[in-house]
């Protein structure tokens, strides 16, 4: 018996990468691709956990038992986590029954992560009764990752799979958490979203995203401010002119213009020029791979092979060092251009990545 079913999207980045640990902008909008939870409330403090794309038998954990001392290393941190990361913050959350299902790919740069998540808070946040609302649960659920699974990741993903809405991207401000929802409907100007998730995850994107992350805060320090979202774009040559550590400087000048190309492709959207956001995307490109160093010669390969097919626009998506890329395509030329990709890819005796179209989707709700 359940009382309920849950579903959470993953997500890709449309723009504004790297920059929610610098209190940035990002626009994020919703995969149709979810993970489900069916959940009963069970009064005995018990949290049983199983997922349907874990092998292995039902996981039982005591809530009054859950620490971050005492995580396990495996998928149920983040369930775990959640529900530690409630009660931490006061809620009155006792055990339940979750049976996990999901269509998002996991470590693909889509977010599997944020999706688990989100679905085991919303759907404890009406069991008991908890009064959240979706910044709440996203807030809560970056902490259950970072504090608790220990993964030192930004809001994004969490506001993404909380509080996206269909046919739009969402335009979060990392900073204060303020959004606007922006009409994002590509099927209406005959083009097409592909995302193509490469299946090539890097060793050492860890080490390296922390490396980025101590850079952006002594780019920060250097400069005199919060956070690199403090430097105007139009102030960029001067910061960079005080800046003498090369590397401080180009991560400085990725943001920088980073943030800036967020507010170019809103202004492209909100003009109903939708395929001028193509060159924005393939420039913000090019600044992940030379300026910030997080690219990899399979998303290189998957961005240069779609241009040259005629994709208007293509870029790496999420943290880096393989996962996903998304590519921008007229509805027309849609197979063209996967294929061109799948061939290039198997020219290189590469596996054959996963492509598939991301029709922008609903944030997390509940089901039944
Ligand atoms: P991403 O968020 O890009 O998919 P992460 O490494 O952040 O990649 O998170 C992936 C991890 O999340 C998986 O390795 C697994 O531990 C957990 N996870 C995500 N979805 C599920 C699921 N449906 N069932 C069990 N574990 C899941
Ligand atoms: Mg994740």
């Amino acid at each position: 018996m359940s009382d309920g079913v849950w579903a959470a999207p993953g997500r890709v980045n449309l723009i504004g990468e790297h920059t929610d640990y610098n209190d940035g902008f990002v626009m994020p909008f919703a995969l149709p691709h979810t993970t489900v939870a069916t959940v009963a409330r069970r009064d005995d403090g018990v949290l049983r956990l199983h997922s349907a794309d874990v092998a292995g038998d039902p996981v039982e954990l005591r809530v009054d038992d859950l620490a971050p001392a005492a995580r396990s290393g495996d998928w149920t941190d983040y369930p775990a986590g959640v529900v530690w990361a409630l009660r931490w913050g006061g809620l009155a959350v006792g055990g339940a029954d979750i049976h996990y299902e999901s269509t998002v790919p996991t470590g693909a740069g889509l977010s599997s992560s944020a999706a688990i998540e989100v679905v085991t808070a919303l759907a404890l946040n009406d069991l008991y009764a908890l009064g959240m609302d979706s910044r709440d649960i996203a807030r809560m659920c970056r902490r259950a990752e970072n504090v608790y699974v220990g993964a030192p990741t930004g809001i994004m993903d969490q506001m993404a799979s909380a509080c996206c809405a269909w046919g739009h991207a969402l335009h979060l401000d990392t900073r204060d958490l303020a959004m606007r929802q922006i009409p994002f409907d590509l099927t209406a100007h005959g083009l097409e979203l592909l995302v193509v998730d490469t299946r090539v995850k890097h060793a050492h994107s860890e080490g390296a995203y922390g490396k980025r992350r101590a850079g952006c805060e002594a780019g920060a320090a250097a400069l005199g401010v919060d956070a690199l979202r403090d430097v105007p774009f139009d102030g960029l040559d001067d910061a960079l002119a005080r800046l003498d550590d090369p590397e401080v400087r180009a991560l400085v000048r990725h943001i920088v213009t980073e943030n800036h190309r967020v507010e170019r492709v809103i202004a492209h959207l909100e003009a109903g020029e939708v395929r001028a956001i193509g060159p924005v995307l393939t420039e913000g490109h090019a600044s992940l791979r030379d300026d910030f160093r997080v690219s990899c010669p399979e998303l290189d390969l998957v961005v240069d092979t779609a241009l040259t097919a005629g994709a208007l626009g293509a870029r790496m998506t999420g943290g880096g060092f393989g996962g996903s890329a998304i590519v921008l395509v007229e509805s027309s030329s849609e197979h063209l251009v996967t294929k061109a990709v799948q061939e290039a890819f198997a020219a290189r005796t590469l596996d054959e990545p996963r492509v598939f179209t991301a029709v922008p989707s609903a944030g997390a709700r509940r089901v039944s």
